[in-house]
């Protein structure tokens, strides 16, 4: 199994660039594998979600992008941000309502995002185990689970 957290993105500073281009590079294949269309917006968009490691808000987005095309409306990037959440390339952090860009999209996990309250950064950790104990537990009880999401809050190495 490949490794779930890039170590390179967890230090500061880090070659970002890296990390972007690795982005772009998985949303093209995924969306080439799948057939589905990664359109200017959806790139522009999933660009702007990863130019760093923080969580980003939607009107955030919308500011930024409003940037290129003054136009746009918040639909415009709700509709890409769901396309991109579908594909695996974001992800929602419900407790901010933000989103982050995911560092490891072709790769199926289970992770707990890990959210520093002083500067945003969020980082996935593989929480296979986790889900694997909390399913079984809530089967017990006749409970059929079908999604669980994780969010873990604190401070980062470079914030503590
Ligand atoms: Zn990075
Ligand atoms: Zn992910
Ligand atoms: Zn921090």
């Amino acid at each position: 199994m490949k490794k779930l957290v890039d170590e390179k993105a967890l230090q500061q500073p880090h070659n970002h660039q890296l990390c972007m281009s690795q982005t772009l590079l998985s949303a093209e294949k995924i969306c080439a594998d799948q057939g589905m269309r990664l359109t200017a917006i959806r790139r522009r968009i999933l660009e702007l979600v990863c130019s760093s490691h923080k969580a980003i808000g939607a009107y955030e987005l919308l500011d930024l992008f409003q940037e290129d095309d003054a136009k746009a409306k918040p639909v415009t990037i709700y509709r890409a941000l769901d396309f991109l959440m579908e594909a695996g390339l974001v992800h929602k952090i419900e407790s901010l309502n933000a989103f982050i860009g995911c560092m490891q999209a072709e790769t199926k996990h289970q992770s707990v995002i890990l959210i520093c309250d002083a500067c945003k950064s969020a980082f996935e950790l593989d929480a296979s185990s986790v889900y694997k104990t909390l399913f079984t537990m809530s089967e017990k009880t006749r409970f059929t689970p079908t999604s669980l999401t994780i969010e873990l809050h604190g401070l980062c190495f470079s914030c503590s």
